[in-house]
């Protein structure tokens, strides 16, 4: 039922394939073991600001490499972490590693902004995440700052209240919150005003046909308005053609994030690479 999907480079299942009970039973017994196996990694994606292109920070994707299925997406295997509640181990796991990561580049004298871990529904809703915050940026002697969590739009807009009171502990710590896939959830502005957040990201969903789809283009247009009248950094994801970086960047969009610019990859080949020269390259 497993498919290579060499676009990515990685196997990829989705639920439409109708992958059985009994892989999705081995998917999860393995999916226990895979951390202490240390069967996951991150690969991380830079991103870029306007109106040099240098590097604002990068972003942590979690990926597994199974022993017999091959890497596979998050895709794959976060939606049953989720549903079984492994997601919060998992979760710990990738904050812990993301922020290793960073105190690794500091130490290497790289500069590398700021990195962004991305929360699922269920572990910002969980009572330890404030604390677990808190205690891994002390244990790496990282300042709050230079970490974002990334919700998105739905797991904001879920029970507002509570997710207000979270955020507000979170950034009065001085971490940074990014409004993930923004667009694709259902937003109430009055809500979205208070959010105490610092980035919105527009999902990739409007990028895509963003210059042959006028509808797509005015809304990409309204987010990017929006996000500066409530004082946000508009990061847009998936950026593939120049063409749409160039449209995003008359429309005055602050961050870009995508192939174009760059795929996520291994740690160290983020490391190996002249960060300084690559928005030059890509920009080209
Ligand atoms: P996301 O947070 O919206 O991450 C962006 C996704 O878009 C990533 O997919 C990235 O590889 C992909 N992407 C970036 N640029 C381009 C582009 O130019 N074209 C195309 N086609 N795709 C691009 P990925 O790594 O497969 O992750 C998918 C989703 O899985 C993420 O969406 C996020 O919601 C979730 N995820 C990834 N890592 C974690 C994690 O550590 N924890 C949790 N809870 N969720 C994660
Ligand atoms: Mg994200
Ligand atoms: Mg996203
Ligand atoms: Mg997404």
């Amino acid at each position: 039922h497993t498919k290579d999907n060499g676009r990515n480079g990685y196997t990829f299942f989705a639920p439409s394939m109708n992958v059985s009970a009994h892989k999705q039973l081995k998917v999860l017994t393995d999916l226990r073991r895979a951390i202490e196996r240390n069967e996951l990694v991150l690969h991380y994606q830079p991103k870029f600001a306007a109106p040099d292109y240098h590097l604002a920070g990068v972003e942590a994707l979690l990926r597994w490499q199974h022993p017999e299925l091959g890497l596979l997406s998050p895709a794959s295997f976060i939606p049953l972490a989720e549903r079984s509640g492994l997601i919060i181990a998992l979760g710990e796991w990738v904050l812990e590693e993301a922020c290793r990561q960073m105190r690794a580049w500091q130490d290497e004298g790289r500069a590398v902004p700021s990195v962004a871990v991305n929360l699922s529904p269920l572990q910002f809703s969980s009572p330890t995440l404030v604390g677990m915050v808190r205690d891994v940026l002390v244990r790496h002697r990282l300042e709050a700052s230079c970490l974002t969590l990334e919700i998105t739009e739905t797991t904001a807009m879920r029970d507002a209240e509570t997710s207000l009171d979270i955020l507000d502990q979170l950034t009065l710590m001085g971490v940074h919150i990014a409004i993930d896939d923004f667009g694709t959830g259902y937003s109430s502005l009055l809500y979205l005003k208070r959010l105490p957040a610092t980035e919105l990201k527009i999902d990739r969903a409007f990028i895509r046909e963003l210059e042959s789809n006028p509808e797509d283009a005015a809304i990409v247009a309204s987010i990017v308005a929006l996000g500066k009248t409530l004082n946000l950094r508009v990061v847009a994801e998936g950026v593939e053609t120049a063409g749409q970086r160039e449209h995003l960047r008359r429309l005055g969009c602050d961050v870009y994030q995508g192939y174009l610019l760059g795929r996520p990859v291994e740690a160290g080949q983020l490391a190996r690479t002249p960060l300084d020269a690559m928005p030059l390259q890509a920009v080209g």
